[in-house]
């Protein structure tokens, strides 16, 4: 097979994630690299920690990206708080809170799970019975922004329970940084960790993190090493720390850094605030237009992401024909339905970049000429229409 230069196509990325990278972030990419010791890069590292504190509302010391996708910045928390024989309460609804079962079990912790319906929030009221039931739990783990299902949890009443119950939280933040409100300081939460491929529109492969000083108490007062060395705090604080020195522990990926700077400044620029209803508001107009569709969502209102937002696919519409076609015919993408999902719902996500209102009206354009064409009742124009009404 002849060999050549890969030019990828150009989509729209209104999907799970990745998102839309905008031009000011791929140019920020293509700068000369430098050295990650350069006194120029330590700069660069100290704004980025800067703005990330910015970004997550905290005034925690240690802020940093860990060098690798979203799953990375998860193993982070829990291979540095939970020690062997830990109790871990762990919420799950939906794939990543499963996910991080695994993670608590592969560290030799004991997870007691509060398991809930695929599009429903964590229930507060379980977490509750839960640590009232297990007096002797360490740490409570859940998922803020469930991005297999576009459920949406209460942060801030879990945190407040698990401080009560003298436990630690590790929160997953992927999809809500940058997109949904999130105050790492007021609501308390002590191990946090995110990616920069959703509502932050950076290039995949970075996973923001952040550690309360209570967390950091446990991580440094573990009986055991922390058995990925990689990804233990201890050394690469050495590289990302704070003060002057700073020491080799592995190769920054140094263009990728230009790129997250260049992300956050732009959420800056935006103001957090601002990003936040963004969001929602055209979350609202997306969801008028669906519902013209005939598609449902998901979770019940209160509890929906407005950067994700699964509905169900009408009656006798096949899935992927749908989204070959709005691929094959518009250069756009939308995500497939996971788990129980699987071929009942899509999820189409308004991220970051993505979120505009061009791209609403694209999305709702182009999925409405298609469901035209393969038999829906729906008047030409509608979905547009009831959105921008
Ligand atoms: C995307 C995502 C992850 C994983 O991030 P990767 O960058 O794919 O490793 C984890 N949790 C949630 C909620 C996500 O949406």
């Amino acid at each position: 097979m002849a060999q050549g230069q890969f030019i990828p196509p150009k989509r729209t990325l209104m999907g799970p994630g990745p998102s839309d990278v905008s031009q000011r972030v791929l140019d920020a990419l293509s700068r000369p690299t430098i050295g990650h010791l350069d006194p120029e890069f330590i700069r660069l590292m100290d704004e980025i920690k800067e703005l990330l504190q910015y970004a997550f509302q905290t005034e925690n010391a240690l802020t940093m990206p860990v060098s690798a996708p979203g799953s990375a910045g998860m193993e982070t928390c829990f291979v540095n708080l939970v020690e062997p024989g830990d109790k871990v309460i762990v919420c799950r609804n939906g794939v990543f809170g499963g996910r991080m079962l695994e993670n608590v079990e592969r560290c030799g912790g004991t997870a007691v799970m509060v398991d809930d319906a695929w599009g429903r929030a964590v229930d507060v009221e379980k977490v509750k019975a839960a640590l009232e039931a297990n007096p002797d739990a360490k740490i409570v783990a859940f998922v803020h922004a469930e991005t297999s299902t576009g459920a949406v949890s209460d942060a801030k009443a879990i945190a407040e329970l698990a401080r009560q119950h003298d436990c630690l939280t590790i929160v997953d933040t992927v999809t809500s940084l940058g997109g949904s409100e999130l105050r790492v300081d007021d609501w308390g939460l002590d191990a946090v960790y995110s990616g920069t491929q959703k509502c932050l529109s950076c290039i995949p492969g970075i996973s923001p993190v952040t550690f309360s000083e209570r967390a950091l108490e446990k991580a440094n007062n573990r009986g055991s090493k922390v058995q990925s060395w990689f990804l233990d705090l201890n050394l690469v604080t050495a590289y990302w720390g704070t003060g002057a020195k700073r020491a080799y522990h592995h190769t920054a990926p140094v263009n990728d850094l230009y790129a997250f700077h260049e992300s956050l400044l732009m959420l800056k620029e935006e103001g957090l605030e601002n990003s936040w209803a963004r969001h929602q508001s055209l979350h609202e107009k997306l969801i008028a237009g669906l519902t013209v569709l005939g598609l449902t969502v998901v979770p019940p209102e209160g509890e929906r992401l407005a950067q994700l937002n699964t509905v169900m696919i009408p009656e006798g519409i096949d899935d992927a024909t749908v989204r070959g076609r709005l691929l094959a015919d518009y250069n756009l993408e939308i995500g497939a339905g996971l788990g129980d999902f699987a071929g009942k719902a899509w999820r189409i996500g308004l991220m970051g970049s993505a979120c505009t209102e061009d791209n609403v009206r694209f999305c709702l354009e182009s999925l409405e000429t298609v469901l035209i064409d393969l038999g829906a009742d729906v008047e030409k124009g509608a979905a547009v229409t009831a959105a921008f009404a």
